[in-house]
């Protein structure tokens, strides 16, 4: 089966061409600047990229030329578009009605709109990708995998904030959680690497990239997690607080910084950016510090230190603990932030094997802690194109 994964964004569609008889990418791309009549194209086939400057005014526009790109003479992959048996789009937000990832009708459409409210940035444009997939291969099924998807087994004590009912009842504010594609791949790799059945895992997930989020799983299932009803609330991220007292908002609205910049500054120029006050880039504030730099110091301790006291309040609530799991650009590539959490994990019995840390890196897999660490810390790499390639998968074999 080829499966045709969609990333849209506000002005990109990212993506990826997926054989399923081996899950090879048989070719990936991104489209920026969509909406303009130079739009920038970037495809790669057999490791060789190919840029073009192209007209995308709409993402419409811009997925009819990555299809074309799909069956041109010399760099095509396919005879024919009609060999692409399904696409499967990431969608942001399902909001509390859905929970799993499902063959997209009226009705799913319905839901992604009825959800805007909740994923204002995300879920117009991935509408968008849906539409213009809808019309350029008409009578190919669509799928949509919610980033929120893998989060709906979360208890009410856990997606509940303790503020009045009607907020939830008739506003609907309650911790919804992200990344959910990224914890559920991880978890299902982890368990494969263990040689345990999912339904018995009992693991944590950090995703530590720009965004960064933690998820503890009982029994192969979600049952805490440390983003909010946005992406805002949880660990400290590359411009975003993490978890703050919400009364900071009100205060800084009467010192005299308007909502709207309050509430940028809390997810643009936060976070390490905000502490550091130079870069949000892990790499540039480890080079930082080795230079003497405080405030790069300040940004990376305070980075490590709200992700140990997550784990170990995650430790407490789960039944037992097979491993505690990285991955993301920090989680996949940080020798130095992986050695600092591990080491502060000391209590729960984590053992560093600076060996093993330094030799994960760019993709590798494995266990990064010594062969009798009481607690296990791995790294395995996200990789949510393949997750929803899956799904994608299962959800059109069975039709
Ligand atoms: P996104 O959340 O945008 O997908 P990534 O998962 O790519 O982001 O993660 C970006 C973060 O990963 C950045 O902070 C970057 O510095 C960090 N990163 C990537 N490679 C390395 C590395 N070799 N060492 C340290 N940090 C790294």
């Amino acid at each position: 089966m080829n499966i045709f994964v969609v990333n849209c964004g506000s002005s990109s569609i990212k993506y990826q061409l997926f054989d399923m008889a081996d899950e090879s990418v048989r070719a990936k791309g991104v489209v920026e600047r969509v909406g303009s009549d130079e739009a920038l194209l970037t495809h790669t086939v057999g490791g060789q990229k190919h840029t073009r400057t192209i007209v995308a005014r709409n993402h419409t526009e811009g997925m009819k030329y990555i299809l074309a790109l799909l069956v041109e003479p010399g760099i095509g992959v396919l005879a024919s578009t009609d060999e692409i048996d399904a696409v499967g789009h990431r969608v942001v937000h399902g909001g509390k009605q859905m929970s799993r990832t499902c063959l997209i009708d009226q009705g799913v459409i319905d839901i992604i709109r009825e959800n805007f409210v909740l994923g204002p940035l995300h879920n117009p444009p991935n509408l968008m990708g849906i539409e213009a997939a809808m019309t350029v291969m008409p009578g190919t099924p669509n799928v949509a995998v919610f980033d929120t998807a893998f989060l709906a087994t979360l208890p009410p004590k856990a997606y509940r904030y303790a503020v009045p009912a009607e907020w939830y009842t008739r506003h609907h504010v309650r911790r919804y959680g992200f990344h959910g594609t990224s914890h559920r791949y991880v978890s299902v790799q982890t368990a494969a690497l263990l040689g345990k059945p999912v339904e018995q895992l009992n693991v944590i997930t950090a995703h530590l990239g720009n965004g960064c989020s933690m998820t503890a799983i009982a029994n192969g299932q979600a049952v805490d997690h440390s983003m909010g009803m946005t992406p805002l609330e949880g660990l400290v991220m590359g411009t975003r607080s993490g978890d703050i007292d919400p009364a900071v908002v009100f205060y800084m609205t009467s010192v005299g910084l308007p909502p709207g910049e309050v509430d940028k500054a809390l997810n643009k120029s936060s976070g390490l950016l905000g502490l550091s006050e130079f870069s949000n880039d892990m790499r540039d504030l480890l080079t930082a510090v080795e230079g003497g730099n405080e405030k790069a110091r300040l940004a990376v301790e305070c980075f490590v230190y709200r992700i140990v006291k997550y784990i170990g309040a995650y430790s407490t609530i789960l039944p037992s603990l097979d491993a505690v799991v990285f991955t993301g650009g920090i989680g996949e590539n940080s020798t130095p932030v992986r050695g600092m959490v591990v080491e502060g994990l000391s209590r729960l019995g984590a053992k560093l094997d600076v060996q093993r840390n330094d030799a994960t890196l760019r993709g590798v897999c494995g266990p990064i802690t010594t062969p009798d660490s009481a607690l296990p810390v791995w790294v395995v790499p996200t990789n949510e194109e393949l997750m929803i390639a899956r799904d994608t998968e299962t959800i059109v074999k069975a039709l």
